[in-house]
């Protein structure tokens, strides 16, 4: 099907129809349709420009997301040595079953979590199949787009639960709603804004409109409640720390609401912050003494970071999260965590692909959560890496000149037997 322009949102709707493929003409690999993509398993492919025009409808495609290339009406030849290919990697992801029991530790003994990034129960059934230790990032606003109106109370109660028992006891960190950027609600009023990813969005909907985050909170609180899990929530967005605070206020008034303490007594509540807003860097001592735990959200930091819109491909190899500015922001997070106790998480796409997961766990990030395709390679570096050696060569290439340490990474990793 050829369509003029898809978002997340749409793209749930197709699934319906059974959709096993996606090619855009514009888009970027951690603009949110990509993100819903992978949570469906979907391959996808962007920046083909002209795609419309050359392609109609019932035109055989073979779209490979791996090698980013897409065959249109493909000949007998092409699909043959593709069937292949597929063969291939069925190979490989039963190699990296093998792994799935084993865990995630460095060869020098350094422990490492490998957690999932989920929007949809059937990630949620996913993660004893990849061996991931829990859900890392619960993007809660994934469900909720797919329902016309704020689903009720009762209703939300409900999905969390689910979500919560589909578990079975292996941890579950829920996102209160991101919406607003290109993740809409029908029943939400926005107007047209310029930078809508700057706009009003995540948290500060939430603040400003407290009846719906109010209503997912106490459908949280009453999930845990009923299902005996721990709950733990975090906030996206969150700019500036008062915003950190009136959010847990919130929560703490749901929690007495049904007759709970502040700290959420025999459910054990914990409530964490997305770093998501360079601004936030410069509170950290003051957010670190309020917050449970961070996530760091390195898609939303780092288009922040370099003033680069994610969605836009013209600028999506323009910076590197590899840069000595980016690492060094992830550096600074680590040990100010640690030193101040809290753990600390990386969410976003980048803690999926192994030669970053491998810089991120150099500078001290223990803590990794992904699309759960990115466990099985993730684990495979993680086992082959010695921490004390890269930490050792990383460190001094920190105040580097260079561009981005993406080549010299590379090279320790082939030098070092690591698996990136
Ligand atoms: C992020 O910004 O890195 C993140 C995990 O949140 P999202 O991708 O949903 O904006
Ligand atoms: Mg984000």
């Amino acid at each position: 099907m050829v369509a003029k322009s898809l978002g997340p949102a749409q793209l749930l709707d197709y699934e319906k129809i059974n959709l096993r493929g996606v090619i855009l003409e514009e888009g970027s690999p951690t603009a949110h349709v990509a993100i819903v993509a992978r949570a469906l398993n979907l391959p996808i492919i962007g920046r083909i420009r002209g795609a419309c025009d050359r392609i109609a409808d019932g035109d055989l495609l073979i779209v490979d997301g791996d090698r980013a290339q897409v065959f249109v009406r493909p000949g007998e030849d092409v699909q043959k040595s593709f069937d292949d290919t597929i063969r291939a990697q069925a190979e490989r992801d039963r190699h990296y079953v093998n792994l799935v029991g084993l865990p995630a530790d460095s060869r020098d003994g350094h422990h490492v979590a490998l957690l999932v990034n989920a929007g949809l129960q059937v990630d949620v059934e996913q993660i004893s199949q990849s061996g991931a230790g829990g859900v890392g990032l619960f993007r809660t606003e994934i469900q909720i787009m797919m329902h016309q109106e704020l689903p009720s109370l009762d209703h939300q109660t409900e999905m969390y639960a689910c979500t919560l028992e589909m578990a079975a006891g292996k941890p579950i960190t829920f996102r209160t709603l991101d919406i607003g950027g290109d993740k809409t609600l029908p029943y939400i009023e926005t107007e047209d804004e310029e930078n809508p990813t700057m706009g009003w969005r995540a948290i500060r909907i939430g603040l400003d409109r407290p009846m719906i985050l109010r209503r997912q909170l106490r459908a949280l609180i009453r999930a845990a409640k009923q299902t005996g899990a721990e709950l733990s929530v975090m906030f996206p967005m969150i700019t500036e720390v008062a915003e950190f605070d009136a959010a847990k206020k919130l929560l703490e008034r749901e929690l007495a609401a049904e007759g709970l303490p502040k700290d959420g007594g025999a459910i054990r509540v914990k409530a964490g912050a997305m770093l998501e807003v360079p601004a936030l860097l410069y509170q950290m001592r003051a957010l670190l003494e309020r917050v449970d735990f961070l996530s760091v959200g390195s898609n939303d930091l780092m288009q922040f970071l370099f003033a680069s819109d994610r969605g836009n491909p013209r600028l999506a190899g323009r910076y590197d999260t590899l840069s000595p500015a980016a690492l060094r922001v992830f550096h600074d997070v680590a040990g100010k965590c640690a030193l101040a106790g809290r753990p600390v998480t990386v969410c976003g796409e980048m803690a999926g692909l192994p030669l970053e997961a491998m810089a991120l766990i150099g500078l001290g990030l223990r803590n990794l959560s992904m699309a759960s395709p990115g466990i099985g390679p993730v684990k495979e570096m993680t086992r082959s890496l010695d921490v004390g050696s890269l930490r050792e060569y990383m460190l001094p290439l920190l105040d580097s000149p260079e561009r981005t340490l993406r080549g010299k990474l590379r090279s320790y990793a082939l030098d070092h037997g690591v698996a990136v």
